[in-house]
């Protein structure tokens, strides 16, 4: 079992380095929330009192945290310097393209190797040690972060270089941001045509209609299988941090030229939606704007 520095112990964060203390390894973790640590604490992590505490001596250091931001800077000011260069530095925020390619360069100056492994799932799988992570970073590195991954996930992917993991999490969140909408505007107008939403979602789950969206966390309330629609929009996915996944994909499409409308016109939507005062509702409640909702 190894020494492993967790640093960014929230939502997701909290339940992946308690399933790595779970599998028995030794979990030094760091937050900037005490709460945060005594919960770490109750699930047999060992709560240190700095990032650089976190990195000493460990052979990985795993980050989760807000944004791009917060990872350089816990990065810069803490992990280099500190991780030994047999550690491998395993980023599992989600960040922009080019702040993750320009931090892995960084450690690559120090000798340091580090990949980007954003997640797919949400708190409920980072819990539940069920996560699909994207990495990115060269094969070297993947093979020494997978088995830390393979602990905390049902999935590791390997997607490139550094940055593909990024550039994975964000070109898969606009699909699901758009394909979720356009299921939202299909029930809405469904119903408004005198179609009822399950005869609609019979038809359309076993067409060409189907999607993620539809089957697996189907808007309306009461049909499909269980999601955050049937309790009334609460936990799940949250809108603000869809906003902020296609505000990431818009910003990477406009580096290096791609033309993405419908990604842009989704992040407009959700950012409305959000504005509204929506930001904590799962994303699938933008439904309410189009009137789809059963
Ligand atoms: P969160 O805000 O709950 O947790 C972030 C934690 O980082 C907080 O506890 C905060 O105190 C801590 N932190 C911030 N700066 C720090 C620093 N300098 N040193 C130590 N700790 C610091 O966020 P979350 O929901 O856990 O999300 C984390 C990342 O995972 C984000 O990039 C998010 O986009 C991504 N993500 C979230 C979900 C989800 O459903 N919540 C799903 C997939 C990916």
């Amino acid at each position: 079992m190894a020494r492993i520095g967790f640093i960014g112990l929230g939502n997701m964060g909290g339940g992946m380095a308690a399933n790595l203390a779970k599998k028995g390894h030794d979990v030094h973790a760091f937050d900037l929330s005490q709460d945060a640590l005594d919960r770490a604490k109750k699930e047999g992590c060992l709560p240190v009192g700095s990032a650089r505490e976190a990195a000493e001596d460990a052979e990985a250091v795993i980050t989760m945290l807000p944004a791009g931001s917060h990872v350089e800077q816990v990065y810069t000011d803490s992990v280099f310097g500190t991780a030994s260069t047999a550690a491998i530095l395993i980023d599992c925020s989600t960040i922009d393209v080019a702040t993750a390619r320009r931090v892995a360069d960084a450690a690559a100056a120090k000798g340091l190797t580090a990949v980007d492994a954003p997640v797919s799932g949400g708190i409920a799988a980072a819990n539940a040690g069920s996560l699909t992570f994207m990495v990115g970073g060269s094969g070297e590195a993947f093979e020494r972060a997978e088995p830390f991954l393979a602990d905390m996930g049902k999935a590791v992917i390997h997607a490139g270089a550094n940055g593909a993991g990024q550039a994975a999490k964000i070109c898969n969140n606009m699909i699901l941001g758009a394909t979720m909408i356009a299921t939202c505007e299909a029930f809405a107008l469904a119903k408004k045509l005198g179609l009822d939403s399950q005869a609609f979602y019979d038809i359309a789950s076993v067409s060409s209609g189907q999607s993620w969206s539809m089957t697996s966390y189907c808007p309306v309330p009461g049909v499909g299988p269980e999601s955050p629609s049937d309790h009334d929009y609460a936990g799940g996915f949250a809108t603000a941090l869809m906003l902020k996944d296609l505000r990431l994909a818009i910003e990477a499409a406009a580096s290096v030229d791609a033309d993405t409308p419908i990604g842009a016109k989704a992040r407009d939507l959700y950012e409305a939606f959000a504005a509204a005062g929506n930001g904590a509702l799962d994303f699938s409640a933008i439904i309410k704007t189009s009137g789809g909702a059963a």
